[in-house]
């Protein structure tokens, strides 16, 4: 099983600033780290790897600093790895973003899955994952919390709802989105952190994927940030007392109300 996994890297913390003119995230001096529920769609893709065979090929579309998280992506076992980078996509939306992954995921092979998180801990639209989906014409699952099996062409999983989960299937190849926290991923050792600083990496730009210019970055993205802000910070301390019980009522209350609550 030929298995591609998107991901992305993010800011470490949310103590990001927004450009004031272009309200766009001010990303360079911000310390970096692999999105959270990529870490997860990683370790489903490696346990599927190490269940039915194949390869983890791991795709990241972003600056030559975002090597960094395809490093992490073959110290945790991704077998090869793919960077996604050209001046021409800087400032995509998550139209132009995932036409670009799918252009580079279908230029590189043929893949049985393609995975990705179910949103990033940045942007946070969760719009990726079903957009490659369609860009591909592949049928797609979002928020699986685990894939059960993969028998006669088909892949079962459990689909996350708000109060449980729902049996899926669906048929392959596919794009399925992994919820951030349905797998504990495994951590690399010192030996696949050495091995994966020396990984080759193949560099897709847009002479390789031949997109309209008009298709990428900046041009190709209908949306645009008009205005950004920050939440006002208000320091309205109050001090409950009761039994555990009467003071959860008082905090429920205050939740319904529309407080947004802090307990130290
Ligand atoms: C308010 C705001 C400000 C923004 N500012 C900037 C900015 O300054 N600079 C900038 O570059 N972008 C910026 N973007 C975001 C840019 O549009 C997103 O990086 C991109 O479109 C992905 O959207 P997302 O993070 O919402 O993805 P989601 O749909 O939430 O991500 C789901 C999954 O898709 C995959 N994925 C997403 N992006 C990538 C990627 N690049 N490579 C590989 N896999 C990926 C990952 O598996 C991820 O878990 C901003 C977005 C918003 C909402």
């Amino acid at each position: 099983m030929n298995i591609a996994v998107c991901i992305k890297q993010v800011p470490v913390s949310n103590n990001v600033s927004v450009d004031p003119v272009t309200h766009s995230l001010v990303r360079d001096s911000a310390e970096n780290t692999l999105n959270p529920a990529d870490a997860n769609a990683l370790e489903e893709a490696i346990s599927l790897k190490e269940r039915y065979g194949g390869k983890v090929v791991a795709f990241t579309m972003g600056p030559p600093a975002a090597d960094k998280a395809l490093r992490t992506a073959a110290a945790m076992g991704a077998d090869e790895l793919v960077l996604i980078t050209d001046r021409v996509f800087a400032g995509s939306d998550t139209l132009a973003t995932a036409r670009v992954l799918a252009a580079s995921v279908g230029r590189y092979g043929a893949f049985d899955l393609i995975l990705a998180g179910s949103e990033s801990s940045d942007g946070a639209t969760g719009q990726v994952g079903p957009m490659i989906a369609e860009f591909m014409a592949l049928p797609h699952l979002t928020e699986l919390k685990s894939v059960e099996a993969v028998e006669a062409g088909c892949l079962r999983g459990v689909k996350k709802f708000k109060n449980g989960g729902a049996q899926v299937r669906v048929r392959l190849p596919a794009v399925l989105t992994l919820s951030y926290g349905c797998n504990e991923p495994r951590l690399p050792t010192f030996a696949s952190q050495i091995a994966a600083k020396k990984k080759n990496v193949t560099v897709h730009t847009n002479e390789d994927l031949a997109l309209p210019g008009d298709a990428v970055g900046l041009s190709g993205s209908p949306t645009e940030v008009i205005d950004s802000f920050e939440p006002e910070k208000k320091k309205n301390a109050a001090f409950l007392s009761g039994s555990p019980a009467e003071i959860a009522e008082k905090i429920l209350s205050l939740i319904e109300e529309g407080n947004n609550i802090v307990i130290r």
